[in-house]
């Protein structure tokens, strides 16, 4: 039933049909009955227009009188209504042609949004709907669904007024066949609302409580299905992918965390734990390490790597950039024993290097690859690869990883982030993957102290930094722009550095952008690196990368321009030494309050964690979501993945029981496996819910 095709529906032939699925993708009736509001007129809310005041928000309703088109200089059209107490226009100052054809005088329409006043009372570009008929219940009823309409649809008639008739059609004669996937028990437990009459009163609530109501279980739904994919694909590849691995000299990799120079935090501990756990069972490790700038995670993929090592595989360390892989490199080399071959692989590697490399993974003498994008290529082959390690793995496309993982077979993987994700937001994103989370910060390290100072007060930030850099500390100074600009009136890294270099005449002074030249790059960093320069002034391309224990200061211009995380960040280029540390953010003497508000998170907490959480909240998940690339983003229709935290909790914990239920996962997951996971979401909830639960 639900699955026939709405043209057979009342109002609806093959024109329509066809109409609708070029474009809103619906096809069947199902699809019609998830085709969801973008909003509701709360008609509850409606007023005489003569009760309508200046920036009140109402609704009101009322034939159209005069349709116009007004305005001197700047044209717009005027639609008037009347309702019997006054009248009102509305106002569109874009799309006058289109308004000017939709709207004609007669017709009945409701105008929703803020009361103004220019010589009459008016609403600009109100969200307005045409109701017809005041006897038509469905039209008038307490609260009016609107729905997400296109050009074509409209000049084809199509409006929220025909969506309402066609979608109540559809829901009288199908209702009783939309069937409860969850059992009476678990619907109860969790107080879901049942499915046929969340279904319903998306459509036609009484009360905006009810459509809330029925958004949470449409939202259930959707991220128990997403949640009960990720689990059973990790089922999956447990069970399918089932292999004895080599095993682990445990004295080897123990013996190495004694000789290092410092002892494990307890986080970093039970990450060592987690991973060598992995490693030892007979599935392919898919772990994501998670920490904060400086928490340690490099150490901890380098006792994993003695770990492997150890039962006679080789390693391959990924990173993006050769900054990053050149101190990867540098950290290996510092601790690993020397009878352990560690090499580096770039895209500057010398032709004669490379050759050699290559043979020596070939044949298995190289037992470390550290390197950038250079190790997917082709002709880069191992004699045994067994560990995969990915830095800043959001860098890399999901291709990448994959093909770097043919090398071996079916090696262990590990990523590796330091932009903390929002729990939330995980849950949902690497649902996938499993987990381990370093959250403590070495002890030995001294809390950096963050200032923020409007510009106005530059030149005692100056004298700080001649007093630190005549104490022999460096500084980082940092600009979002290489370049003045005439559009934006921002100070630039070039002009910025112009002046630096006049106010310190004694001191060594270096630009550093993204536009130089890689050698040219890898110079600064070096000389910056031995303290050839005291003051680096750059842009973000700092953000990863540089790990130079004696720059203490780290001053960031323009602060408001910066997303929070990214500050983070960026301040998580200084403290890494013994010295006491500051990260200064400096802002326009006229920033708005909300800028303001912005920057006091900074300097008020040093838990990146919490950051991303106020990040998230400030700008979306888009942000975050956009990370994980190419395709497997995942947008939601009815879930918020900021304010359904608990929801989303809640659905993993009932996926998982779910999930253990099932006896023949394989056969199960090869039935869906073809689509991406936003596609299985779809799919999931349309046609193989009852597939899936029976
Ligand atoms: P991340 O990769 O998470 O940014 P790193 O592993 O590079 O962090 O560690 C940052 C710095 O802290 C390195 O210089 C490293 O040697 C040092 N370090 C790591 N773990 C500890 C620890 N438990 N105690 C003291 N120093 C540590
Ligand atoms: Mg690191």
């Amino acid at each position: 039933m639900l699955d026939q095709s709405i043209q057979y529906l009342k109002g609806i032939g093959p024109k329509r049909a066809q109409l609708l699925k070029q474009e809103m993708g619906i096809e069947t009736i199902e699809d019609l009955l998830y085709f969801l509001p973008r909003k509701y007129i709360d008609r509850s809310n409606t007023k005489l227009i003569k009760d309508c005041f200046v920036n009140d928000y109402v609704t009101v309703a009322g034939v159209i009188k005069e349709v116009k088109i007004s305005g001197h200089r700047r044209k717009f059209l005027e639609v008037v209504i009347d309702d019997g107490s006054d009248t009102l226009s509305g106002v569109f100052f874009g799309g006058i042609q289109y308004f000017l054809k939709l709207f004609e005088v007669g017709d009945m329409v409701l105008f929703s949004g803020k009361v103004d006043y220019y010589n009459t009372k008016q609403i600009a570009h109100p969200e307005y709907d045409f109701i017809g008929d005041s006897s038509d219940a469905l039209h008038t009823g307490r609260i009016v669904p609107i729905y997400p309409s296109t050009e074509t649809l409209k000049t084809h008639g199509f409006n929220s007024r025909v969506f309402r008739k066609i979608i109540h059609n559809a829901l009288e004669i199908t209702k009783q066949h939309i069937q409860e996937p969850f059992d009476s028990e678990m619907v109860y437990r969790l107080k879901l609302m049942p499915l046929s009459q969340a279904i319903q009163q998306i459509h036609f609530p009484a009360t905006m409580d009810e459509a809330h109501q029925a958004r949470v279980r449409l939202a259930f739904n959707e991220l128990f299905f997403l949640q009960y994919y990720l689990h059973l694909s990790r089922q999956y590849i447990k069970e399918t992918q089932k292999h004895s691995k080599p095993v682990i000299n445990e004295s080897l990799y123990n013996h190495f965390i004694h000789t290092l120079p410092f002892a494990l935090t307890d986080d970093q501990k039970k990450a060592v734990q987690e991973i060598i756990n992995d490693l030892n069972a007979d599935f392919p490790m898919n772990r994501l390490l998670q920490g904060d700038v400086g928490s340690g995670k490099t150490v901890v993929a380098m006792i994993a790597s003695m770990a492997v090592v150890s039962r006679g595989q080789q390693v391959a360390f990924m990173a993006p950039t050769e900054i990053l892989a050149q101190q990867h490199y540098t950290t290996f080399k510092k601790f690993v024993p020397e009878s352990i071959h560690v090499q580096l692989l770039t895209g500057s590697t010398p032709a004669v290097h490379r050759k050699a490399i290559l043979s020596g993974l070939k044949e298995g003498s190289v037992n470390i690859l550290i390197g950038t994008h250079a190790l997917i290529q082709e002709s880069v082959q191992f004699a045994n690869l067994g560990f995969i390690i990915i830095d800043e793995q959001h860098r890399f496309g999901v291709n990448q990883r994959a093909s770097l993982r043919t090398k071996g077979y079916m090696p262990d993987l590990l990523v590796m982030t330091a932009t903390p994700i929002p729990r939330s937001l995980s849950l949902t994103l690497y649902g996938d993957l499993d987990i381990s989370i370093i959250k403590q910060k070495p002890a030995n390290r001294i809390p950096i102290t963050t200032l923020a100072f409007p510009v106005s007060k530059i030149d005692a930030v100056y004298r700080s930094l001649e007093k630190y850099m005549d104490e022999g500390r460096q500084v980082y100074y940092v600009l979002p722009l290489i370049e003045d600009s005439e559009k934006l009136d921002l100070k630039s890294a070039t002009a910025t550095y112009e002046q630096l270099v006049e106010r310190f005449p004694t001191k060594k002074i270096a630009l550093l952008h993204g536009k130089l030249p890689n050698d040219e790059k890898e110079k600064i960093m070096q000389e910056f690196n031995n303290h050839t320069i005291d003051l680096l002034v750059s842009t973000t391309v700092i953000e990863v990368g540089i790990d130079v224990a004696n720059a203490s200061i780290i001053v960031i211009e323009h602060a408001e321009r910066f997303g929070l995380s990214q500050l983070h960040q960026l301040r998580g280029r200084v403290g890494r030494g013994e010295h006491k540390s500051f990260c200064v953010l400096m802002y326009p003497d006229d920033i708005s309050q909300e800028s303001m508000h912005r920057i006091h998170i900074l300097t008020s907490t040093d838990d990146g964690f919490v950051i991303a959480e106020e990040d998230l909240k400030m700008r979306g998940a888009g942000e975050f979501i956009g990370t994980r690339q190419h395709g497997q983003g995942i947008a939601f229709e009815f879930a918020d993945p900021i304010n359904d935290f608990e929801l989303i909790k809640i659905s993993r914990e009932e996926a998982q029981k779910q999930v253990e239920r099932l006896k023949d996962i394989p056969a199960l997951f090869e039935n869906i496996k073809r689509t991406h996971a936003m596609n299985i979401l779809e799919g999931l909830r349309k046609k193989h819910i009852l597939a899936l639960l029976s």
